[in-house]
């Protein structure tokens, strides 16, 4: 009924790989039928933590890239090793990859450089690009717009820029993910594009451990949360949860190219 596009499945977070297991079920016993974890954080063991978590359960695909945030660990061997691992059959997705320029936790012309050639990755892969995009939107855009990213599929997720920069996404045959965050009262431009995402467009996602929505806020966030956000948006557009979870579900799977 849902798909979790974007979640971190990381088993030092969610207490070994029996604790991810029952995050993984509790998923399961809210209707979420397909989860995309993120193997992108501190280098290749973050990708094969991922690949790992994917291979032991059907309903759990997985990506594979570097964060901005560790954009510095950035070089040839972790390269290779990322291109390796996404012939991976449970690897669906590069990323997340972008520019961060809120936290700067990596030097911005160190994060320019590594996006342009995760792009390029991604494209001798042939698979598409999850984009992490804080404060940054219009020169991410420019740069997925000049390395062809598009021709490979782009998902803005945790979208926080405004309609008209979610308009020029779209517009280049671009995706949208909206989370949790759209539950949090200062969260209006959000609303606002999660109104308006063209139907094809649109997807949900929880970013699990992080962004926990509204009335669960303080606690852990984990993917059956994901539907909390569905049945928020499903709201904000008029149509009802398990209209909303067929949508995003069906758009979530034809931007992955998922069975
Ligand atoms: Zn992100
Ligand atoms: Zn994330």
């Amino acid at each position: 009924m849902y798909t979790d596009s974007h979640c971190h499945l990381d088993p030092d977070v969610y207490g070994g790989d029996s604790g991810v297991d029952e995050v993984v079920a509790r998923a399961r016993a809210a209707g979420v039928s397909r989860l995309i974890t993120i193997g992108a954080g501190y280098g290749a063991p973050t990708a094969e933590a991922a690949i790992r978590v994917a291979e032991r359960h059907d309903d759990v695909f997985c990506t594979v890239g570097l964060h901005p945030h560790d954009a510095k660990l950035w070089d040839e061997p972790l390269r290779d090793r990322l291109g390796e691992l996404a012939a991976h059959p449970k690897c669906v997705g590069m990323g997340e990859m972008g520019l961060d320029f809120h936290y700067d936790l990596s030097d911005r012309d160190v994060q320019r450089r590594v996006l342009r050639e995760q792009i390029a990755l991604a494209r001798a892969c042939r698979r598409p690009v999850v984009v992490h995009d804080r404060e940054a939107g219009d020169e991410t855009l420019k740069t997925l717009e000049e390395e062809g990213a598009f021709g490979v599929g782009v998902l803005f997720h945790c979208f926080t820029g405004d309609v008209a920069l979610m308009e020029r996404i779209v517009e280049d045959g671009g995706y949208i993910s909206i989370p949790g965050i759209v539950t949090f009262k200062n969260a209006g431009t959000m609303r606002e594009v999660a109104a308006r995402v063209p139907e094809d467009r649109l997807l949900v996602e929880t970013d699990s451990p992080f962004l926990t929505p509204v009335p669960f806020r303080g606690t852990k966030n984990e993917p059956a949360r994901v539907a909390v956000v569905a049945e928020f948006v499903a709201g904000l557009r008029g149509v009802s949860p398990a209209d909303l979870g067929a949508t995003t579900s069906a758009n979530t799977r034809r931007f992955f190219g998922l069975p």
